[in-house]
C-alpha cells in the first residue's frame, strides 16, 4: 500500500516518517467508490451535450481519409484510452499517423493491415473533462473531443511519526526510468494475467490525507494482494525484465523489485517480494514465476504491490485484467 513509485514526497510529509503498513487501510468506509457505469447512468440531462461529446469521434465522422476510434467508449479517470487510425476501406496508410492529446504527442505502433493504436493513460491526479484529440495522417487531420469522466477514489487518513525507511534516489531513478521506457516492440498479447493469488486490500487510486492535509500528488500507484510470504508471483504478461531491485542495493522503500518492460510504452512492477527469480534482460512468459510474495521494503506485513505504467503514468491496471488491449 505505501508505495507511490513516482511519488517523491515534499520533504515535509517525510517519506522517512511513513510508519503504516500493508493490512491498515485507513479507509474511510463512508467514501467507497461507486462503479463509473451508476454514476453516468445517475447523471442529469444537463450533462447530455458532455455525453455526446464523448461519442463525437463516431457521430462528426464524414467520408475522410482516416477512421479514429476511441475505445473504451466511457473512459474515466485512471483509465487507458486506446486511440485506434486507420484508413477508409481500399485505402492504405503506411506511415504512422501522428496522435496528440491535450496538445501532447503520444506513441503510436502498428497493429498491421494498415491499423495503427496510441495507449493514452489517466490518472486521478487529473482533471475530468474533454480532451482535445488530433489525429494526422494521409494529408489529413482530425479534430475530435473525448470526454473523461470523474471517479470518485476513496480516501485515507495517515498520520505520520518519525523513525520509517529512508528512500532512496537509487530505486527512485530505477522506478522512473522503467515508467519512461518506450520499446518499439510489443512483447504482450491480450490480457493480463492477475500476478498472485490473495484478495485485494487496497485498491487503485486511494488518495490520501497525511496528519489531517490532503496530499495533491498521492494516490495509490496500483493494486495490493495481500498473500503469505512464498506466495508465487507470476509475470502478469510476456515482457523483458528491465529492473531487478534489491532490498540490500537500496530499494529500501520498494523493497525487492522486478520491473517488467511489455514494450510500447507498457510495464509492470511488482514490490515487496521475499524471493527474485529472474535477472535483468531475461525474457519472461505471461504466467511464468519470477518472485514470490514478501514483506521488505516500506510494508508492514506480507503483499505484492503491482503497478502497471503507460506511457510514464500509473494507470489502474483493472481494465488490463479483463480485457486487455491490443
Ligand atoms: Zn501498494
Amino acid at each position: 500500500m505505501v508505495i507511490g513509485s513516482a511519488l517523491r514526497l515534499p520533504a515535509q510529509w517525510g517519506v522517512s516518517q511513513w510508519n503504516f503498513g500493508a493490512h491498515i487501510c485507513y479507509i474511510d468506509k463512508k467514501m467507497n467508490s461507486y462503479p463509473a457505469i451508476m454514476m453516468l447512468s445517475s447523471l442529469k440531462l444537463t450533462w447530455l451535450p458532455a455525453i455526446l461529446l464523448m461519442f463525437s469521434p463516431v457521430l462528426t465522422t464524414v467520408a475522410t481519409a482516416l477512421q479514429v476510434t476511441v475505445r473504451p467508449e466511457r473512459v474515466n479517470l485512471g483509465d487507458t484510452l486506446k486511440i485506434l487510425v486507420e484508413p477508409e476501406p481500399g485505402e492504405t496508410l503506411t506511415e504512422a499517423p501522428t496522435v496528440k492529446v491535450a496538445g501532447e504527442s503520444v506513441p503510436v505502433f502498428a497493429l498491421g493491415n494498415h491499423r495503427w493504436r496510441a495507449l493514452v493513460p489517466t490518472t486521478p491526479l487529473e482533471q475530468h473533462g474533454r480532451r482535445s484529440l488530433v489525429v494526422t495522417g494521409n494529408n489529413t487531420t482530425r479534430n475530435m473531443l473525448v470526454w473523461v469522466g470523474d471517479r470518485r477514489f476513496p480516501t485515507q487518513s495517515i498520520w505520520l511519526r518519525e523513525g520509517g525507511p529512508q528512500g532512496t534516489d537509487h530505486e527512485f531513478d530505477r522506478m522512473d526510468a522503467l515508467r519512461a521506457m518506450v520499446t518499439p516492440q510489443k512483447f504482450w498479447n491480450g490480457t493480463f494475467r492477475r500476478p498472485t493469488s490473495g484478495p485485494v486490500t487496497t485498491g487503485y487510486g486511494i488518495r490520501r490525507y497525511y496528519n489531517g492535509v490532503f496530499a495533491n500528488d498521492y494516490y495509490h500507484r496500483g493494486l495490493d494482494y495481500a498473500a503469505p510470504t512464498g506466495t508465487p508471483v507470476i509475470a502478469a504478461a510476456a515482457g523483458r525484465v528491465a529492473v531487478v531491485g534489491r532490498e540490500s542495493d537500496g530499494f529500501l522503500i520498494h523493497g525487492n523489485t522486478i520491473g517488467l518492460d511489455h514494450g510500447q510504452g507498457v510495464t509492470t512492477v511488482y514490490l515487496h517480494l521475499s524471493r527474485i527469480d529472474v535477472r535483468e534482460g531475461d525474457m519472461v512468459q505471461a504466467g511464468q514465476v519470477i518472485g514470490a510474495v514478501g514483506n521488505t521494503g516500506a510494508s508492514t506485513g506480507p503483499h505484492l504491490h503491482w503497478g502497471l505504467n503507460v506511457n510514464g503514468k500509473n494507470v489502474d491496471p483493472q481494465p488490463w485484467l479483463s480485457g486487455g488491449f491490443e
